[in-house]
């Protein structure tokens, strides 16, 4: 069968070229009209020649996102296989991991994560909401999970024309909590309300890597969300861990984490409130800790809101410095992936200088290995993180 093509304008090609998989519609002359939204087509020069193959959306920016720079690969129930099973092959054994991570694993617009026996599944895009079934057809022959759920309930369906949706895609109903294992510990996932697929599985590595210095330490644990970070925090020998959270539900849940592995609970220690407002009552209070860690969420969702975000990263870095002791640790993120690592660091650096702290970066960190970035697609890398020392 012969594939409707997308015809790049002249000298467009470099980047398809050097294997980025977006083509935006900038960079397009025309579309073949037998090609239809969702559909496969070839990408080729005006000069017809072949560049790459991938699925189309006229209503996306992102027109087409490519699967294959190989002129003989079939867009097929194999093609699916061999590249699911490829990504799942990369993985190391857990029961509870990511993975397909979408552009990285060669697959744009799917992610795939494991909570022990079920697979959750997120379609980002029409071309892979068009190959759903197949996709599921294929994760079931590979790792026969007793379910696999739907999450896709995120906004840039939309940017896609998709609604969002949630349900059961096949097999059986997921428990109300999965409880997983990672690195030793136990946690309880909500794979139907909780964020994202359920965990932030990205930062997996993170939690195994700060727990250098928590020992013996008072930490503060913003953003806490279901405790990933407590429960890291608290095996390493944490004396205090105080966690802050808007919700009153994640609240719940990071508790139950703390006790599921052996750790008393004190509700003084669970904090619902906004962590902005928290922090300068905790400064208002004169407290101190040696460890902080500030993971908040996406605080910049696209370009536009860069300015916005960046005062918010400022403010909340800011302040964590001035109630770090002295040889005391920020460990603070961010997830937007419109802000660089370069531009994060000048704003921790901001902060710095105007909470008048001497900081050192000790660690740099960076989302978990499950989460691959793909070199040829600088987009993938999201989420940085500086250990800074107080000095
Ligand atoms: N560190 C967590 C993930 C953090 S996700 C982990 O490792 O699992 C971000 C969390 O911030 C969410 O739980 C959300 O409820 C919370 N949140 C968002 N805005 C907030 C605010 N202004 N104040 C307090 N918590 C907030």
């Amino acid at each position: 069968m012969t594939l409707g093509h997308v015809i790049i304008k002249t000298n467009r090609d470099k980047p398809i070229r050097q294997r980025h998989p977006w083509i935006f519609s900038g960079a397009i002359e025309r579309i073949d009209p037998s090609v239809a939204d969702g559909d496969i087509a070839d990408v080729v020069t005006p000069q017809g020649e072949f560049l790459a193959r991938g699925y189309v959306n006229r209503q996306s920016q992102i027109v087409v996102r490519l699967l294959t720079w190989n002129a003989a690969e079939a867009i097929d129930a194999e093609f699916w296989a061999r590249r699911l099973s490829r990504s799942i092959n990369l993985r190391t054994d857990s029961t509870a991991r990511r993975l397909i991570n979408a552009e990285s694993d060669g697959l744009p617009g799917l992610v795939v994560d494991q909570y022990g026996e079920w697979l959750v599944i997120q379609v980002l895009t029409l071309g892979i909401e068009q190959a759903k079934s197949q996709i599921a057809d294929q994760l079931n022959e590979l790792l026969k999970p007793r379910g696999i759920y739907e999450r896709s309930d995120v906004k840039v369906r939309q940017k896609e024309g998709l609604e969002r949706h949630t349900s059961l895609l096949s097999g059986v109903e997921p428990p109300d909590r999965i409880e997983i294992e990672q690195d030793g510990h136990r946690f309880l996932v909500d794979v139907r309300r909780g964020h994202k697929t359920g965990f932030y599985l990205d930062q997996r590595d993170n939690r195994r890597k700060i727990k250098a210095y928590c020992q013996d330490a008072d930490v503060l644990n913003l953003f806490s969300y279901t405790g990933g970070f407590a429960v890291a925090a608290l095996s390493a020998g944490a004396k205090s861990v105080t966690n802050v959270d808007s919700s009153a539900d994640v609240l719940a849940l990071a508790k139950e984490n703390v006790r599921l592995n052996g750790f008393s609970v004190n509700d003084q220690d669970f904090v619902e409130a906004d962590v902005f407002s928290e922090l300068r009552k905790l400064r208002a209070m004169k407290r101190t800790f040696d460890v902080i860690i500030a993971d908040p969420p996406k605080l910049a969702q696209s370009q536009s809101q860069i300015d916005r975000a960046a005062r918010a990263y400022k403010d909340l870095n800011l302040v964590s410095m001035q109630l770090l002791k002295p040889g005391g640790y920020l460990i603070t993120f961010s997830c937007s992936g419109s802000i660089s690592t370069d531009l994060f660091q000048k704003i921790v650096f901001g902060a710095a200088i105007d909470a008048q702290r001497d900081m050192q970066i000790v660690e740099r960190l960076s989302q978990s290995s499950d989460h691959p970035i793909l070199l040829s697609f600088p987009e993938s890398e999201y989420l940085k993180g500086l250990v800074c020392r107080a000095i």
